[in-house]
């Protein structure tokens, strides 16, 4: 089968890329590369699929209309993972119009690429965030939520109204998927599992927001991917083309729980500076799975103690290697 991944040098993207290929698929891997974070971890992700025969990487901006437009129509893709977007909470207040075209515009194009090209099924990625502050736990897909708090939130769930809107104009079977706090090897740099990480081995204050009482539903990588191969292959039919579901854990921890994990991990204590609630953050996300169990027999199975140790490990080899490629620089 025929795949686009959008997002390819990402976190998630790069690791959905890599199970599609073992598994046979081609894959054209699109991203912009942008520099909201570190260029050279999206660089040694990339350079672990760029060998591989049925992948091809191609830099490209969502919201490039002409572009998209063109690479639907040269592709043919059977089934598309738009995994791209910008990413983050606390980053959307400081630069809103970046999550403009990257999540809506972007969502447009690939809908657009979609509709005029048949693509069979169109799985996106939607965030925990849409549920905002007080949506009762654990978080079911079957409660409306229209309320986010931070405009990041509101792209994501925007991105799902879009969605809804083509699945029923046009019949494009949509399939959104509500990550809730993915870590893991390779992970992102702007996220709590690797700032708290690195301060940590380098004996630096972490920052404890809401005084430690926030409580996530973090989701191992392997657990995230595992999902999206088995729901990318079950296509919403024509009576009921647009489906979205939680992809969580299913088992939230509070912030002290998650720092002694990582504490342990390292073999090292945190300094903790107990700071108030950002704006635009919720305090607990609490996935209720049982949709995606149901549909697709979906049962995370890894604990954070496995996971952040799998993460610490991952961490210390790749700063190993930005060492060498900093000195081979100079
Ligand atoms: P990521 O930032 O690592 O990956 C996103 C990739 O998209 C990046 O490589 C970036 O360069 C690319 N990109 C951004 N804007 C683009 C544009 N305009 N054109 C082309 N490429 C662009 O993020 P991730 O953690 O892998 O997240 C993947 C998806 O899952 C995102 O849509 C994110 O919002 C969503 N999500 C992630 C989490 C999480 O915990 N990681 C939680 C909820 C939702």
């Amino acid at each position: 089968m025929k795949f686009l991944v959008t997002g390819a040098a990402g976190f998630i993207g790069m690791n959905v890329c890599k199970r599609l290929l073992d598994a046979g698929h081609e894959v054209v891997g699109l991203d912009n590369l942008n520099a909201y974070y570190l260029p050279q971890l999206k660089q040694h992700r990339l350079a672990q699929l760029l060998p591989i025969s049925n992948f091809r990487f191609v830099k490209l901006d969502l919201a490039d209309r002409d572009g998209m437009a063109k690479l639907f129509k040269e592709e043919q893709f059977q089934r598309v993972i738009h995994l791209a977007a910008q990413a983050g909470v606390r980053y959307s207040l400081e630069a809103p119009f970046e999550y403009v075209d990257s999540n809506l515009v972007g969502m447009m194009t690939v809908l657009e690429g979609c509709r005029h090209n048949k693509v069979e099924h169109l799985v996106y990625a939607s965030s925990s965030s849409v549920y905002g502050m007080n949506a009762k736990v654990p978080f079911s897909e079957s409660d409306m939520v229209d309320h986010p708090v931070s405009l990041y939130a509101a792209t994501k769930k925007s991105s799902e109204l879009m969605a809804h809107s083509y699945s029923h104009l046009y019949n494009i079977p949509t399939t959104g998927l509500r990550f809730f706090t993915v870590y893991g090897p390779g992970g992102r740099p702007d996220m709590a599992p690797w700032l708290f990480t690195e301060a940590i081995l380098n004996d630096k204050p972490i920052k404890v927001f809401n005084h430690g009482k926030m409580m996530r539903d973090f989701t191992y990588i392997d657990d995230i991917v595992e999902g999206v191969m088995r729901i990318q292959d079950v296509v919403p039919d024509n009576k009921a083309p647009y489906a979205i579901y939680n992809i969580g854990n299913n088992q939230p921890i509070q912030l002290s729980e998650f720092i002694e994990a990582i504490e342990t991990a390292c073999g090292k204590t945190a300094k903790k500076n107990y700071m108030d609630m950002q704006p635009g953050d919720v305090p607990k996300t609490y996935a209720d799975t049982a949709q995606l169990e149901a549909t697709v027999g979906y049962k995370p199975s890894t604990t954070i103690q496995d996971g952040m140790v799998k993460f610490v490990e991952w961490y210390k080899t790749f700063q190993k290697e930005l060492t060498n490629l900093n000195g081979l620089k100079k």
